[in-house]
This record gives C-alpha cells, structure tokens and sequence, in this order.
C-alpha cells in the first residue's frame, strides 16, 4: 500500500484528529510537521497547498482532512491516459481493468 505523507502543525486540532484516524487504520504514514521542519513547509508550497492538514497519496494531494477521500486515494493510483496523456484516478490491485478516458474517452486496458 502507498505511504501517506501528512503534513502537519504543532497546534492544528485537525492534524491531530487526521493522525488518530491513520494510526486506527494502520494505514502507514510519514508526518512532516511544517512548523517545525522547513524543508515540510517549503515541500507543501511546492505541492501548492495552503493549509495543513495536508495529505499526499502517490501523486496525489488532499487538502483537508477527509476519511473517504483518503481511502478513495489510497484505492486508487493515478496514470496518464495514453492518448490525450492526462492524468486519471485508476483503481489499484484489480488486476487488469478496462478503462474509459474521462477526458478524451479513450477506452484502454491496463494492470492495476
Ligand atoms: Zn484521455
């Protein structure tokens, strides 16, 4: 499974709730606290988010802290169609899975 990146404060009371959430689920999880390590803060710029918490999945970035999108990012993974070459969620571990372009709808099989 993907590891999530959490980006946190010392004294936002929604980290703290997200991180209770992630240690409940087992879900394996790396905290960079931006107030503390700059190289976090300059990191969650660079990711163009403003507020923490901050979550990176993969390739992708929830801002807020929201259960089911968490466990929809970490379901799924996100590729680059292959004709028009933007980037779509796909489901993860199905094995191989027909997909429909959202963007162009090109119709493609791929490994999940
Ligand atoms: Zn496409």
């Amino acid at each position: 499974m993907e590891k999530v990146i959490v980006y946190t404060s010392s004294t936002c009371p929604h980290c703290k709730t997200a991180k209770k959430f992630l240690e409940q689920k087992k879900y394996e999880f790396i905290e960079k606290n931006v107030q503390t390590d700059p190289g976090a803060s300059a990191e969650l710029q660079a990711l163009g988010a403003q507020g923490v918490p901050t979550f990176k999945i993969g390739e992708q970035v929830i801002v807020g802290f929201s259960p089911s999108a968490i466990e929809k990012a970490l379901a799924s993974k996100v590729m680059s169609c292959p004709s028009c070459q933007k980037k779509l969620a796909v489901p993860r571990g199905k094995g191989k899975i027909k997909i429909t372009c959202p963007h162009c709808s090109h119709k493609f099989e791929t490994e999940s």
